[in-house]
């Protein structure tokens, strides 16, 4: 594997692999990885020739100082997590590479997905977002982008910016199923985080997304998303939202008769969790 960190160095040795019509898929992540991460990289490394993963904590998608002060490093551990999988390339940009001083940032049309649900509850994060993927894919270009659907909206908004910035026909996101423990807590480099206690209390979240899939036809929306809610919240949980929203856009669900998605965001003390299932 080789380890890149200044984009002057790895521009021509990606430029020498698309010459000998090597196809590129990238994972973009932010480090402390994990099974899901590696998910990722085992099916870029099935439909493409060279995989690409970077590591990079983007400061401007964080938008509580100390969820980014205590965002968890393991630098050592990554890299020998990505030697077992065969990824062939580990781009790890500072800071100063992908934010330039004096650099001034775009802004990205991509409509009201923006500012629904995490948006909403984190305004700016989902420009953050864009402001690294756009550069990282404007450095790696890659053919195929692997995400993962445990961060549903993050995958629209990408789909979004795919279009706006006109790269949507020269790559193609491909979405990965959410990697789970073994009871049903999605991988996340938050877990890391939990104390013992939370860490048993956690996976509510899930059992809560698998109630509001049984219940979708016993119980009126509403009422259904208040009684997740109130399970969440009596279990100690400080819940964002509980919401059932339409697949495509995650504008709020009226009716049944589409394709819906469950979404929960809540924390124990000061560790939120994120995590979503399709329900038709
Ligand atoms: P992150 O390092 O949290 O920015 O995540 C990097 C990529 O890994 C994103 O596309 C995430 O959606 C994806 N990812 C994170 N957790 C999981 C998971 N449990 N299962 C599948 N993909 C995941």
């Amino acid at each position: 594997m080789i380890l890149i960190k200044q984009p002057a160095y790895l521009t021509p040795y990606l430029q020498k692999l698309r010459s000998e019509n090597k196809r590129i898929g990238f994972v973009p992540t932010m480090g402390a990885l994990h099974r899901g991460h590696l998910a990722l990289m085992e099916m870029a490394k099935k439909e493409t020739e060279t995989v690409v993963v970077s590591i990079f904590v983007n400061p401007t998608q964080f938008t509580n100082a100390q969820d980014f002060k205590h965002y968890p490093v393991t630098l050592e551990k990554d890299i020998e997590a990505l030697l077992s999988v065969g990824c062939h390339l580990l781009f790890l940009p500072g800071t100063p590479a992908m934010y330039p001083p004096a650099h001034s940032e775009k802004k990205y049309e991509i409509g009201p997905i923006e500012n629904r649900l995490e948006g909403f509850y984190r305004p700016g994060h989902f420009q953050g977002v864009c402001q690294a993927v756009d550069k990282l894919l404007a450095i790696i270009q890659p053919q195929k982008l692997f995400m993962g659907q445990k961060d549903y909206q993050q995958c629209l908004v990408i789909d979004q910016l795919l279009q706006v910035t006109g790269r949507k026909s020269k790559v193609e996101l491909i979405i990965a199923k959410t990697v789970r423990e073994m009871d049903g807590l999605a991988m996340s480099s938050r877990n890391l985080r939990l104390t013992e206690t939370q860490r048993q209390n956690a996976p509510l979240i899930y059992s809560t997304l698998l109630f509001i899939k049984q219940n979708l036809h016993n119980y009126p929306l509403e009422e259904l998303k208040l009684k997740a809610f109130t399970q969440l919240q009596q279990a100690g949980f400080l819940v964002d939202y509980v919401e059932i929203a339409d697949a495509k856009d995650l504008s709020s669900a009226s009716q049944k008769n589409k394709p819906l998605v469950a979404l929960i965001a809540a924390s124990l003390d000061s560790v939120r969790l994120i995590d979503n299932l399709p329900l038709n």
